[in-house]
Protein backbone atom coordinates (compact mmCIF):
# COMPACT_ATOMS: atom_id res chain seq x y z
CA UNK A 1 0.00 0.00 0.00
CA UNK A 2 1.14 3.06 -0.87
CA UNK A 3 1.96 5.36 1.82
CA UNK A 4 2.86 8.96 2.67
CA UNK A 5 5.75 9.88 5.08
CA UNK A 6 7.42 12.71 6.54
CA UNK A 7 10.68 12.61 7.64
CA UNK A 8 12.95 15.25 9.88
CA UNK A 9 16.21 15.76 8.88
CA UNK A 10 16.43 13.69 5.35
CA UNK A 11 18.87 15.80 3.34
CA UNK A 12 21.66 13.52 4.70
CA UNK A 13 22.39 11.07 6.62
CA UNK A 14 20.11 8.46 8.27
CA UNK A 15 16.67 10.13 7.32
CA UNK A 16 18.07 10.49 3.75
CA UNK A 17 18.58 6.68 3.40
CA UNK A 18 15.03 6.47 5.14
CA UNK A 19 13.80 8.84 2.32
CA UNK A 20 15.42 6.95 -0.70
CA UNK A 21 14.20 3.71 1.03
CA UNK A 22 10.70 4.47 1.17
CA UNK A 23 10.68 5.53 -1.91
CA UNK A 24 11.95 2.58 -3.39
CA UNK A 25 8.09 1.27 -1.48
CA UNK A 26 6.27 3.63 -3.72
CA UNK A 27 5.84 5.82 -1.04
CA UNK A 28 5.45 9.83 -0.96
CA UNK A 29 7.61 11.67 1.29
CA UNK A 30 7.96 14.74 2.68
CA UNK A 31 12.45 15.69 2.34
CA UNK A 32 12.37 18.47 5.41
CA UNK A 33 15.95 19.64 6.02
CA UNK A 34 17.57 22.61 8.14
CA UNK A 35 19.23 24.22 5.42
CA UNK A 36 20.95 22.35 2.75
CA UNK A 37 18.85 23.12 -0.14
CA UNK A 38 21.07 21.46 -2.26
CA UNK A 39 21.71 18.00 0.00
CA UNK A 40 17.19 17.88 0.07
CA UNK A 41 17.15 18.13 -3.61
CA UNK A 42 19.76 15.80 -4.51
CA UNK A 43 17.18 13.25 -1.91
CA UNK A 44 14.25 14.04 -3.65
CA UNK A 45 15.64 13.10 -6.69
CA UNK A 46 17.25 9.95 -5.41
CA UNK A 47 13.02 8.97 -4.12
CA UNK A 48 11.96 9.77 -7.41
CA UNK A 49 14.72 7.61 -8.75
CA UNK A 50 14.12 4.96 -6.69
CA UNK A 51 10.10 5.13 -7.61
CA UNK A 52 8.91 7.21 -5.21
CA UNK A 53 7.39 10.84 -4.62
CA UNK A 54 9.04 13.68 -2.86
CA UNK A 55 9.40 17.19 -2.19
CA UNK A 56 12.00 19.08 -0.10
CA UNK A 57 10.66 21.19 2.84
CA UNK A 58 13.08 23.37 4.63
CA UNK A 59 12.16 24.20 8.52
CA UNK A 60 14.01 24.15 11.49
CA UNK A 61 12.54 21.61 14.09
CA UNK A 62 12.96 24.14 16.95
CA UNK A 63 10.25 25.95 15.63
CA UNK A 64 6.66 25.07 16.01
CA UNK A 65 5.52 27.23 13.11
CA UNK A 66 7.94 25.53 10.99
CA UNK A 67 6.98 21.77 12.27
CA UNK A 68 3.14 22.56 11.44
CA UNK A 69 4.09 24.18 8.30
CA UNK A 70 6.13 21.00 7.12
CA UNK A 71 3.36 18.70 7.77
CA UNK A 72 0.50 21.05 5.71
CA UNK A 73 3.38 20.69 2.91
CA UNK A 74 3.43 17.31 3.18
CA UNK A 75 -0.64 17.06 3.13
CA UNK A 76 -1.14 19.34 0.73
CA UNK A 77 1.36 17.15 -1.50
CA UNK A 78 0.45 13.73 -1.13
CA UNK A 79 -2.96 13.44 0.99
CA UNK A 80 -3.33 12.33 4.59
CA UNK A 81 0.19 11.53 6.28
CA UNK A 82 0.55 7.68 7.26
CA UNK A 83 3.95 7.76 8.97
CA UNK A 84 6.61 10.36 10.40
CA UNK A 85 10.16 10.19 11.30
CA UNK A 86 11.41 11.96 13.68
CA UNK A 87 15.10 11.96 12.92
CA UNK A 88 16.26 15.36 13.17
CA UNK A 89 18.88 15.90 15.73
CA UNK A 90 22.59 17.49 16.27
CA UNK A 91 25.36 16.55 18.58
CA UNK A 92 27.72 19.59 19.54
CA UNK A 93 31.81 19.09 20.02
CA UNK A 94 32.73 16.53 22.69
CA UNK A 95 33.46 18.49 26.14
CA UNK A 96 32.74 17.15 29.71
CA UNK A 97 29.55 18.65 31.31
CA UNK A 98 31.39 20.74 33.51
CA UNK A 99 32.99 22.58 30.77
CA UNK A 100 29.64 23.24 28.99
CA UNK A 101 27.51 26.59 28.27
CA UNK A 102 24.14 26.99 28.52
CA UNK A 103 23.67 28.46 24.58
CA UNK A 104 25.03 24.59 23.81
CA UNK A 105 22.73 22.72 25.97
CA UNK A 106 19.65 24.77 25.44
CA UNK A 107 20.37 24.05 21.81
CA UNK A 108 20.70 20.51 22.20
CA UNK A 109 17.66 20.26 23.85
CA UNK A 110 15.03 22.34 21.61
CA UNK A 111 16.66 20.63 18.78
CA UNK A 112 16.48 17.05 19.93
CA UNK A 113 13.94 16.97 22.63
CA UNK A 114 11.61 19.91 22.16
CA UNK A 115 11.79 19.65 18.37
CA UNK A 116 11.05 15.53 18.61
CA UNK A 117 8.28 16.25 21.20
CA UNK A 118 6.99 19.21 18.97
CA UNK A 119 6.81 16.51 15.70
CA UNK A 120 5.22 13.68 17.59
CA UNK A 121 2.60 16.19 18.57
CA UNK A 122 2.07 17.15 15.11
CA UNK A 123 1.61 13.17 14.20
CA UNK A 124 -0.94 12.54 16.70
CA UNK A 125 -3.02 15.01 15.90
CA UNK A 126 -3.31 14.07 12.06
CA UNK A 127 -2.81 10.40 12.16
CA UNK A 128 -4.80 9.70 15.71
CA UNK A 129 -8.26 7.87 14.13
CA UNK A 130 -10.35 10.04 16.76
CA UNK A 131 -9.13 13.24 15.04
CA UNK A 132 -9.87 12.19 11.93
CA UNK A 133 -7.11 10.61 11.30
CA UNK A 134 -6.08 7.51 9.12
CA UNK A 135 -3.81 5.76 11.63
CA UNK A 136 -0.28 5.68 11.03
CA UNK A 137 3.24 4.84 12.31
CA UNK A 138 5.95 7.27 14.20
CA UNK A 139 9.81 6.33 14.00
CA UNK A 140 11.70 7.96 16.81
CA UNK A 141 15.50 7.94 16.35
CA UNK A 142 17.18 7.93 19.79
CA UNK A 143 20.78 6.61 19.88
CA UNK A 144 22.57 4.05 21.75
CA UNK A 145 23.90 6.99 23.85
CA UNK A 146 20.52 6.58 25.67
CA UNK A 147 21.93 3.75 26.85
CA UNK A 148 25.60 4.32 27.44
CA UNK A 149 25.40 8.35 29.04
CA UNK A 150 27.77 9.92 26.36
CA UNK A 151 30.28 10.63 28.95
CA UNK A 152 33.23 12.86 28.32
CA UNK A 153 31.73 13.57 24.74
CA UNK A 154 28.03 14.62 25.41
CA UNK A 155 26.11 13.68 28.02
CA UNK A 156 23.53 16.64 27.30
CA UNK A 157 23.23 14.67 23.95
CA UNK A 158 22.73 11.44 25.30
CA UNK A 159 20.00 13.17 27.61
CA UNK A 160 18.31 14.78 25.27
CA UNK A 161 17.80 10.65 23.50
CA UNK A 162 17.22 9.30 27.12
CA UNK A 163 13.69 12.28 26.48
CA UNK A 164 12.79 10.13 23.13
CA UNK A 165 12.96 6.62 24.55
CA UNK A 166 10.75 7.84 27.76
CA UNK A 167 8.58 9.41 24.82
CA UNK A 168 8.17 6.32 22.64
CA UNK A 169 7.45 4.37 25.87
CA UNK A 170 4.21 6.95 26.96
CA UNK A 171 3.16 8.19 23.40
CA UNK A 172 2.95 4.27 22.44
CA UNK A 173 0.79 3.52 25.11
CA UNK A 174 -1.83 6.67 24.70
CA UNK A 175 -1.71 6.08 21.36
CA UNK A 176 -2.34 2.43 21.15
CA UNK A 177 -6.40 2.65 20.35
CA UNK A 178 -5.61 5.36 17.90
CA UNK A 179 -4.50 3.22 15.53
CA UNK A 180 -1.15 4.54 15.76
CA UNK A 181 2.05 2.93 16.41
CA UNK A 182 5.04 4.47 18.49
CA UNK A 183 8.60 3.33 18.17
CA UNK A 184 11.75 4.16 18.56
CA UNK A 185 15.65 3.19 16.51
CA UNK A 186 19.04 3.35 18.49
CA UNK A 187 21.76 3.54 16.31
CA UNK A 188 25.11 2.81 17.32
CA UNK A 189 28.23 3.97 15.48
CA UNK A 190 26.72 5.14 11.83
CA UNK A 191 29.03 6.67 9.31
CA UNK A 192 27.55 10.08 8.58
CA UNK A 193 28.50 13.27 8.84
CA UNK A 194 27.17 13.41 12.14
CA UNK A 195 30.20 12.89 13.63
CA UNK A 196 32.16 15.71 11.47
CA UNK A 197 29.76 18.03 13.13
CA UNK A 198 31.10 17.07 16.65
CA UNK A 199 34.74 17.28 15.83
CA UNK A 200 36.08 14.11 15.12
CA UNK A 201 35.00 12.80 11.26
CA UNK A 202 36.63 9.66 11.77
CA UNK A 203 34.62 8.74 15.28
CA UNK A 204 32.17 5.80 14.04
CA UNK A 205 35.40 4.09 12.14
CA UNK A 206 37.76 4.79 14.86
CA UNK A 207 35.16 3.40 17.26
CA UNK A 208 33.22 0.62 15.11
CA UNK A 209 35.96 -1.77 15.19
CA UNK A 210 35.23 -1.92 18.82
CA UNK A 211 31.86 -2.88 18.59
CA UNK A 212 31.33 -6.66 18.61
CA UNK A 213 30.02 -6.81 14.94
CA UNK A 214 33.34 -4.57 14.42
CA UNK A 215 32.86 -1.93 12.33
CA UNK A 216 30.76 0.95 12.01
CA UNK A 217 27.16 1.19 10.66
CA UNK A 218 25.74 2.37 7.33
CA UNK A 219 22.77 4.56 6.98
CA UNK A 220 20.86 2.49 4.90
CA UNK A 221 21.57 -0.27 7.85
CA UNK A 222 19.24 2.30 10.30
CA UNK A 223 16.91 3.53 7.35
CA UNK A 224 16.12 -0.51 6.41
CA UNK A 225 14.89 -0.44 10.10
CA UNK A 226 12.82 2.67 10.27
CA UNK A 227 11.15 1.67 6.64
CA UNK A 228 10.10 -1.82 8.24
CA UNK A 229 8.76 0.43 11.34
CA UNK A 230 6.84 2.30 9.39
CA UNK A 231 5.23 -0.65 7.20
CA UNK A 232 2.82 -2.83 7.77
CA UNK A 233 4.97 -5.80 8.08
CA UNK A 234 5.80 -4.41 12.18
CA UNK A 235 2.48 -4.03 12.70
CA UNK A 236 2.16 -5.54 16.01
CA UNK A 237 5.17 -3.83 16.90
CA UNK A 238 4.54 -0.79 19.06
CA UNK A 239 6.64 0.75 22.39
CA UNK A 240 9.29 -0.94 21.50
CA UNK A 241 12.95 1.06 21.29
CA UNK A 242 15.53 -0.91 18.64
CA UNK A 243 18.90 -1.00 19.16
CA UNK A 244 21.08 -1.21 15.77
CA UNK A 245 24.17 -0.61 17.25
CA UNK A 246 26.43 -4.10 16.07
CA UNK A 247 25.98 -4.82 19.64
CA UNK A 248 27.46 -2.06 21.00
P1 LIG B 1 23.53 14.05 9.91
O1 LIG B 1 24.21 13.22 8.88
O2 LIG B 1 24.32 15.11 10.61
O3 LIG B 1 22.21 14.69 9.24
C1 LIG B 1 21.43 15.52 10.04
C2 LIG B 1 20.16 15.83 9.28
O4 LIG B 1 19.29 16.56 10.17
C3 LIG B 1 20.38 16.72 8.08
O5 LIG B 1 19.43 16.37 7.11
C4 LIG B 1 20.12 18.11 8.64
O6 LIG B 1 19.69 19.05 7.65
C5 LIG B 1 19.00 17.82 9.60
N1 LIG B 1 18.86 18.79 10.69
C6 LIG B 1 19.80 19.19 11.58
N2 LIG B 1 19.27 20.09 12.44
C7 LIG B 1 17.97 20.25 12.06
C8 LIG B 1 16.92 21.05 12.53
N3 LIG B 1 17.09 21.89 13.57
N4 LIG B 1 15.72 20.99 11.90
C9 LIG B 1 15.53 20.17 10.83
N5 LIG B 1 16.50 19.37 10.35
C10 LIG B 1 17.71 19.43 10.96
O7 LIG B 1 22.92 13.14 11.08
P2 LIG B 1 22.63 11.55 11.15
O8 LIG B 1 23.87 10.90 11.64
O9 LIG B 1 21.97 11.09 9.94
O10 LIG B 1 21.62 11.54 12.38
C11 LIG B 1 20.22 11.42 12.22
C12 LIG B 1 19.65 11.05 13.58
O11 LIG B 1 20.26 9.84 14.03
C13 LIG B 1 19.91 12.09 14.67
O12 LIG B 1 18.77 12.20 15.50
C14 LIG B 1 21.06 11.48 15.44
O13 LIG B 1 21.09 11.93 16.78
C15 LIG B 1 20.75 10.01 15.34
N6 LIG B 1 21.89 9.14 15.56
C16 LIG B 1 22.95 9.13 14.70
C17 LIG B 1 24.02 8.30 14.97
C18 LIG B 1 25.24 8.22 14.08
O14 LIG B 1 26.23 7.58 14.47
N7 LIG B 1 25.22 8.82 12.92
C19 LIG B 1 24.03 7.48 16.11
C20 LIG B 1 22.92 7.53 16.96
C21 LIG B 1 21.86 8.35 16.67
P3 LIG B 1 20.75 19.94 6.77
O15 LIG B 1 21.30 19.00 5.73
O16 LIG B 1 19.89 21.02 6.20
O17 LIG B 1 21.79 20.43 7.73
Amino acid sequence: MSKVILITGASRGIGRSAAVLAGARGWSVGVNYASNAAAADDTVAAVVAAGGKAIAIPGDVSDEAAIIAMFDATEKAFGKIDGVVNNAGIVAHGSMLADMDIARMKRIFDINVLGAYLCAREAARRMSTSRGGKGGSLVNVSSAAARLGGPNEYVDYAGSKGAIDTLTIGLSKELGREGVRVNAIRPGLIDTDIHASGGKPDRAHVLGVQTPIGRAGTADEVGESIVWLLSDASSYVTGAILDVSGGR
